[in-house]
């Protein structure tokens, strides 16, 4: 059996540690654009040169030596060919492969903005080569606009920071990090920015933007007609699957990228997929679980996707720690929204027919556990007679008499 892993990140370096913990003997190639092993999760601590290269490494120092793995670094594949089980690479040469996991991830994505293509001073915050890239404007530039107030955009922000740039954030939505806060939550966040010198413009896009005669940005138009100096664009509003060289294979992909089941397999029987290449839960641990998955199955032991709960985001920006769970912003009909707030947390749970749905914690994240069970088992809390704030594991926590645990609520009450 030979297995050729794309991708050396969350979901194909666990991959290669599972398919080499199931067979031992297999060929295992791994071929990736990536030159080194790194977590993008934490590309802003490089930036604010908190970290050096080897600090971002989250795999063994000798991983290719370790688990045997042929690594064919700064290699990028642009072809495959099915039929023949054949990885085409950049130059023309072919990998042939047995089972193959696609685990290339997503790329920055550079919105129709007007003569934002042309310009030459836009990056994204995706890459080592874009944070290299970063840390060069840094030294010179004093208007950098971070366009999306995403986790990304506001990592990015945060790396500046560190570096004494104060970068102005631009986003569409109403508040940052939309997907995660509600616009209370966020609040904490934009004020907290505000009293450290980041400029910030919600609700607003980037219209356009004004070149000089070499292509490089000068000037940024907002959608509201607000003209801001700008010297850098940092893209952090859109990502794309690397799915292109796909193209003309047969092999599925929607609009938001590579389709496979919860076993890692894509339409062709020998070809698996794992992690942010799928377009749809785009977070860390999803993609370590799906390569684990994927990885599994390709070495013949059965294994599913199921009790992956994807919806929680955790952060601390500036010393302010928040959770999100689940849908926090859902004005579905039948849903309740419970507020606790003291000077320094803010916590809101909403609930529909008994169930948590979505929840946000904010300064104080103790509850967080116990929301996490409650909504990734689906508890019914509504027969739990005390404040939905209040309610311990000894709620729902129980052991059978063969001493197996269970979850369920019971009603205390006499
Ligand atoms: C700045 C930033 C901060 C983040 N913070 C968090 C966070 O706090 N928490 C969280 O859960 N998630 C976070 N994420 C998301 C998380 O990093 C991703 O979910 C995760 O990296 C996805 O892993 P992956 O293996 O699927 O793909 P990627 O990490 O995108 O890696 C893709 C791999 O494929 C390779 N590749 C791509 N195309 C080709 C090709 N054609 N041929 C060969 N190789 C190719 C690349 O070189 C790379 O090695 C963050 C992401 C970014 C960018």
């Amino acid at each position: 059996m030979k297995y050729v892993v794309l991708g050396s990140s969350a979901a194909g370096i666990n991959g290669v540690r599972e398919l080499r913990k199931l067979d031992k003997d297999s060929e295992i190639v791994l071929i990736s654009k990536d030159k080194a092993i790194y977590s993008r999760c934490i590309l802003h601590h490089y930036l604010s040169n908190e970290r050096n290269m080897e600090q971002l490494c989250f795999a063994e120092q000798d991983f290719a030596d370790l688990f045997r793995v042929n690594w064919m670094k700064g290699r990028s594949c642009t072809g495959i060919k099915p039929e023949e089980r054949l990885v085409i690479l950049e130059n023309g040469e072919t990998v042939s492969y047995d089972k193959l996991l696609i685990a290339t991830g997503s790329h920055t994505f550079v919105p129709p903005v007007k003569n934002l293509k042309k310009a030459c001073n836009v990056t994204g915050f995706r890459n080592i080569e874009d944070v290299e890239a970063l840390k060069a404007v840094a030294q010179e530039a004093e208007n950098v606009i971070v366009m999306g107030a995403g986790l990304v955009g506001i990592d990015c922000a945060m790396g500046f920071l560190d570096l004494g740039v104060k970068v102005t954030l631009v986003e569409m939505a109403g508040w940052l990090l939309s997907k995660q806060l509600d616009e209370r939550a966020a609040k904490t966040y934009q004020d907290a920015f505000e009293r450290q010198g980041i400029k910030q413009y919600y609700g607003v896009g980037i219209a356009e933007v004004v070149l000089d005669e070499d292509n490089r940005i000068r000037e940024a138009i907002l959608t509201d007609g607000t003209r801001l100096p700008c010297d850098h664009v940092v893209v952090t509003a859109g990502v794309r699957s690397n799915v292109e060289f796909l193209e003309g294979t047969g092999i599925k992909t929607s609009r938001f990228g590579l389709i496979y089941d919860e076993t890692g397999k894509t339409s062709n029987d020998n070809i698996y997929g794992a992690g942010d290449v799928s377009g749809t839960s785009p977070i860390w641990p999803a993609a370590v679980k799906e390569g684990i998955v994927a990885a599994s199955n390709m070495a013949g032991v059965p294994r599913k996707m199921t009790d992956f709960f994807a919806s929680k985001a955790t952060m601390n920006f500036l010393g302010i720690p928040s959770m999100s769970l689940g849908d926090v912003n859902s004005n579905e009909d039948g849903i309740t929204a419970e507020v606790r707030e003291t000077e320094d947390s803010y916590k809101k749970i909403l609930h529909k027919d008994g169930k948590i749905v979505g929840a946000v914690l904010q300064g104080d994240l103790a509850y967080g556990g116990i929301l996490q069970q409650l909504i990734a088992r689906k508890i019914d809390v509504g027969k739990v007679k005390k404040p939905i704030f209040d309610i311990d594991y000894s709620d729902f926590f129980h052991i059978k008499e063969n001493f197996e645990f269970y979850y369920e609520s019971v009603d205390r009450q006499p």
